[in-house]
């Protein structure tokens, strides 16, 4: 590490709470698929933030959008209107199945207020939420329940009450955990966290069918999936399967803190004056923010770009199977989110083959324990994908010997 990064990083350490482990980089600028840390040193971003920055970093109309809009009105108490915000609402429910919106500011946030509304909606003995092994939904306390891993909740049960975990891909151990206290089934179309995984369509089927025999809410949890990620708007109008609330966040903003909660309109009648509220939720500025991206994301052509580079992307992952038996076992994922699947002598490596990437200036990371995942911003050219491929190349015949 040199110079400034380390000044830096030891300065960060000495007060900010040591929850994520940090690569020594200080990263001070962004511009499209690049970042540039506090030594100059450029990294090709193909993790975006973790699926957020998808028109790339600091693009020039969500910068401005959100330039103008910090001229203008910064906040205001949501016991007014604001004009991003309908606008944001106008382009999210006239572009899914939703006639509704509900403004937080994280993926947590949104799915909190989803978990309430399904409560509120099924009435007072009916509180229970079936999640599903593996899933990731947040680090809230509720979410975090909802969260189908173990790891997750050590040391800070108890847990709250009423989050059950169906094991993957078993409709009959699903519905057996079905009982008179069930409200709603929450879930990933394709889990990202834990390795990239795309939930069976025949399966997503079945827990659709399972909700309409039960009476139970389907809720899609799209943080990850949504707003493009996967070559359509949302992940579930390729899958067939259209739940009653989906949640999105990360990539709704470009950057900025933002998640909303979508419904349809009978649903969204449970929430009146006063049942649920945020004071930032939907900020003037990160909703314009928003509907800057939202335009861009929506513009033709775009998402079939995004499906053709997610292809491109998928058959550079196979000719790295093919060359890396013994290291990677798959590549899955749809649009631009990928994941290489390891083998166990590759899972061994999983985190030194993501600093290998590091230190060539590549930036991806090693998710669930079993893939590295490829979640770069949805404007990367096919240039920066071979670059992309090449490097992983050397890493991976690094690793080999
Ligand atoms: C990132 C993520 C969340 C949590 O979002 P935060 O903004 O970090 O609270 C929830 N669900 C899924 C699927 C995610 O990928």
């Amino acid at each position: 590490m040199s110079e400034e990064n380390a000044a830096w990083a030891e300065r960060s350490d000495e007060v900010l709470i040591g929850t994520y482990a940090r690569y020594p980089a200080t990263m001070v600028k962004g511009e499209g698929c690049t970042l540039t840390d506090a030594d100059g040193q450029k990294y090709l971003d193909c993790l975006a933030g973790i699926a957020v920055c998808s028109l790339g970093h600091c693009h020039p109309a969500v910068t401005d959008a959100i330039c103008e809009q910090a001229k203008k009105l910064v906040h205001v108490s949501n016991l007014y209107y604001t004009m991003p915000q309908t606008e944001l609402g106008e382009l999210l429910t006239g572009n899914s199945f939703a006639d509704k919106i509900f403004l937080a500011n994280s993926g947590a946030e949104a799915n909190e207020a989803a978990i309430k509304l399904a409560r509120i909606c099924a009435g007072p003995e009916r509180y229970g939420i079936i999640s599903l092994a593996g899933s990731f939904h947040g680090r809230t306390l509720a979410t975090v329940a909802a969260t189908g891993q173990p790891k997750f909740h050590e040391g800070f049960e108890p847990m709250p009450e009423g989050f059950s975990h169906a094991p993957l891909g078993n409709l009959d151990v699903l519905e057996a955990m079905i009982t008179d206290q069930t409200c709603a089934i929450m879930c990933e179309p394709l889990q990202g966290e834990s390795g990239v995984r795309p939930l069976e369509l025949e399966y997503l089927k079945g827990v659709k069918a399972l909700c309409k025999k039960h009476d139970l809410l389907l809720i899609f949890d799209e943080i990850q999936t949504g707003i493009g990620r996967t070559g359509t708007f949302f992940a579930y109008e390729q899958l067939g399967v259209v739940p009653d609330i989906m949640t999105v966040a990360k990539a709704l903003g470009n950057g900025l803190p933002i998640g909303a909660m979508l419904t349809r309109k009978e649903l969204a009648a449970s929430f009146v004056p006063g049942t649920h509220g945020s004071t930032f939720g939907g900020n003037p500025v990160a909703a314009a923010g928003a509907v800057a991206t939202l335009k861009i994301i929506l513009e033709e052509g775009f998402l079939a770009e995004v499906q053709e580079k997610g292809e491109y992307l998928q058959a550079g992952l196979d000719k790295l199977v093919g060359q890396f038996p013994t290291l990677a076992t798959s590549a899955r994922g749809l649009g631009l989110i990928r994941g290489l699947v390891l083998s166990e002598k590759g899972v061994a490596q999983g985190a030194d083959m993501v600093k290998k990437m590091f230190d060539k200036g590549v930036l991806i990371n090693f998710a669930g324990n079993v893939v590295l995942r490829f979640l770069p911003p949805l404007i990367i050219s096919r240039e920066e994908i071979d670059r992309l491929l090449l490097v992983l190349e050397e890493v991976l015949t690094e690793c080999t010997d």
